[in-house]
């Protein structure tokens, strides 16, 4: 995995960085590292649910990961564990399906559980995850609801296991970067906001993803969470209220989720940032003006090929494999006793925005984030 240390001086240079402005860019570059120096020990990994983000995506990584590795796998599907089995090495002990799931408390090479389910079962899995004394990351969105998110924070801390969320992006340059300018005002205030998330949903339209009881909503919990932790983590604050409003244009297919989702955020102060969320709409960016130009990224929240532009000109950031840079900071947080940068309390917060968010369709009205 290439890591921060390889940016070259050149980029630094052509981003107008020499001198002061690369020293104004470490804390990104050390950020990168915040639960380093790493020890020694892998933390062995489980992966529950083994859909399209654990094949495509979460497996591939941890072929690239220093302090963590897939040590085991549980699924409900005979034919899919005996191909992970071979295809990365797992021995028998350590593959496990839902029912004997909890049986994984005896298992000393399992370190951490990595939930992968549809949302409706992140509350579930989570629980039982810390109770067996595993550490737990749990994917996006947290669960259904911000009070499931309490519980799950609730149950983690009387266990004593770390939880975390699967934001990448904290870990992904260019948000960081976005982070930086953002929270630490480098070109002054922010003074306009506005971000997207989504795309043109073509997949099957029996798919969980579209059940409300196994989702909880449509693409605002699976692809909106991006831009409400977009706005979140550009502005450095929580917002305090929110109006939303939806549009349809395709009630059969998202008969019980939502298609689109316009919303407004406002903030301590008044400031109010614009989001949206769509599976009807190939989305994909951040924008900001401040009071000394503009910064934005675009596309900005997908695996790769995020691209941002600043007043000094264009990121030069390299693309890094974000779920190996996520999964080994939290393995290098719980080796180390430090807290991970996305907690789930940081879920949490997104989960009481969506909740209003939710609230403020019903209503029409603005809705208080509480
Ligand atoms: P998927 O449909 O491809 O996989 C879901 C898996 O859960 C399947 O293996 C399925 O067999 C299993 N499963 C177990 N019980 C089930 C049940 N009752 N109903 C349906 N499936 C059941 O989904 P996915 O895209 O892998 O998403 C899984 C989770 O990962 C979701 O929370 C999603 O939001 C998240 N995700 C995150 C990212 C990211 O970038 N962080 C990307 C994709 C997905």
């Amino acid at each position: 995995m290439k890591s921060a240390s390889k940016f070259s001086r050149r980029n630094f240079l052509h981003y107008g960085l020499a001198g002061a402005g690369a020293m104004a860019l470490a804390p990104t570059l050390s950020a990168l590292a915040a639960c380093s120096p790493a020890p020694d020990k892998k933390m062995g990994i489980a992966l529950v649910g083994l859909g399209g983000y654990s094949n495509g995506q979460l497996a591939p990584a941890l072929q690239q990961t220093n302090n963590c590795y897939l040590a085991g796998i549980v699924t409900g599907t005979p034919d899919k564990a005996t191909k992970w089995a071979q295809q990365y090495n797992i021995p028998q002990k350590n593959i496990y399906n839902y029912q004997n799931f909890d049986q994984i408390v005896d298992n000393k090479d399992i370190d951490i559980i990595y939930i992968v389910l549809p949302v409706a079962l992140h509350k579930e899995y989570t629980i039982r995850a810390a109770q067996a004394g595993k550490h737990v990351i749990c994917e996006k969105p947290m669960a259904l609801n911000a009070r499931d998110c309490e519980d799950m924070i609730a149950a983690c801390k009387k266990a004593n296991r770390m939880l975390s969320i699967g934001y990448r992006l904290h870990f992904e340059p260019h948000n960081m970067e976005v982070m930086r300018l953002g929270q630490k005002q480098v070109f002054g205030k922010v003074t306009q906001l506005e971000n997207a998330n989504g795309f043109v949903y073509g997949g099957n339209p029996n798919a969980w993803r579209l059940k409300k009881a196994l989702s909880g909503g449509g693409a605002l919990m699976d692809m909106g969470i991006y831009a409400i932790q977009g706005a979140r983590y550009t502005l450095g604050q929580e917002p305090i209220a929110v109006m939303a409003r939806q549009e349809k244009t395709k009630p059969d297919l998202f008969k019980e989720v939502d298609e689109t989702i316009y919303w407004e955020l406002e903030f301590p102060g008044g400031f109010k940032s614009q989001g949206k969320s769509s599976y009807n709409n190939n989305w994909s960016y951040l924008k900001a003006k401040t009071e000394k130009g503009s910064f934005e990224l675009e596309p900005a929240y997908g695996y790769g090929g995020i691209q941002g532009k600043t007043p000094n000109g264009v990121m030069p950031f390299p693309q890094i494999n974000q779920q190996a840079a996520q999964m080994d900071d939290f393995a290098r947080c719980v080796l180390t006793s430090k807290p991970t940068r996305v907690p789930g309390e940081e879920g949490l917060k997104d989960m009481k925005v969506v909740d209003a968010i939710y609230r403020s369709l019903v209503s029409g009205k603005q809705e208080r984030i509480v």
